[in-house]
């Protein structure tokens, strides 16, 4: 099964992610984490990415569908794309990808939010710089200020969180990624989700989602 989880930064795709690999054995594809992975190792790719992503731009498409095709092995495994494809040339370069595979996209989940509560949920986000655990300073603090709960690492905020980053990628978000809603509309593949909801009650409809696409299969 190869699933997408769409949205705009903080609508909450990571933590989703997290939910459904956890429950289904999805392989987890997040683009974003794999940059600041490679950022970190001072890879050739991280590089490469490093400018792009600290400003809240788009990594060029070349890098990312390259990144993307060398991990995606279609040999029957769950995939969960987050955070990718971002633009319809990233998309069209998936169709492309998967066609001569025989391998198609199952089901894309938009977790739609509206943009104002995206900056409120990216400014007050704080992550582990050690284990990637995420926080939120108002709904989920960490017990001691700025150390990890789960392994006492450093509690940061990410380069691209603060308010003015945060509304540069979400401007980024609606000129670029948003019109991948109306691609995949019209295809049977698309759900959508409001995302304001807790994640609990986002977690339960995204199960039901995969539940009934797994049983089509
Ligand atoms: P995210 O963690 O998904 O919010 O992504 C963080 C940053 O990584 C983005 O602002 C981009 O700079 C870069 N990035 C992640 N995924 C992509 C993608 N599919 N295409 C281009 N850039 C990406």
């Amino acid at each position: 099964m190869i699933a997408i989880l769409l949205g705009a930064p903080g609508s909450g795709k990571g933590t989703q992610s997290k939910t459904l690999s956890a429950k289904y054995g999805f392989k987890h594809l997040a683009t974003g984490d794999i940059f600041r992975g490679e950022i970190a190792a001072k890879s050739t790719l991280g590089l490469k990415a490093q400018e792009y992503v600290k400003s809240g731009k788009l990594v060029p498409d070349n890098l990312v569908t390259e990144m993307v095709a060398g991990k995606l092995q279609i040999d029957g495994s769950k995939y969960l794309l987050d955070g990718f494809p971002r633009n319809l040339e990233q998309a069209q370069s998936l169709d492309k990808f998967l066609t001569p595979q025989k391998a198609a996209i199952d089901v894309v989940v938009y977790l739609n939010l509206p943009h104002p509560e995206a900056i409120k949920r990216l400014t007050s986000r704080r992550v582990c710089a050690k284990c990637g655990e995420v926080y939120n300073l108002m709904t989920r603090p960490p017990a001691a200020e700025g150390k990890c709960d789960a392994c006492g690492g450093d509690v940061v905020q990410r380069e691209d969180d603060t308010e003015a980053t945060a509304k540069k990628r979400l401007m980024v978000f609606e000129d670029l990624t948003h019109p991948l809603v109306a691609y995949y509309k019209a295809e049977q593949v698309f759900h959508e989700i409001d995302a304001a909801k807790s994640p609990e009650a986002v977690a339960a409809e995204l199960c039901a989602i995969v539940d009934q696409v797994g049983a089509a299969k």
